[in-house]
């Protein structure tokens, strides 16, 4: 399980966040609900069960 992209954060990645402004990144769940709600942003569970962050 990958690292979560943002700086000092060591959670694991749950999410892939396609970045419309910048390169994708894995992130963590924290991360994801926070990022998300930028315009453009798109959330993509990394496994089967992400459906359940939401
Ligand atoms: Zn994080």
């Amino acid at each position: 399980m990958p690292e979560c992209a943002e700086d000092d954060c060591e959670a694991p990645a749950a999410v892939r966040l396609h970045v419309p402004w910048a390169e994708n990144r894995e992130v963590c769940v924290a991360h994801a609900r926070a990022l998300v709600q930028r315009d453009g942003v798109v959330a993509e569970p990394l496994d089967a069960d992400g459906d359940s962050w939401l």
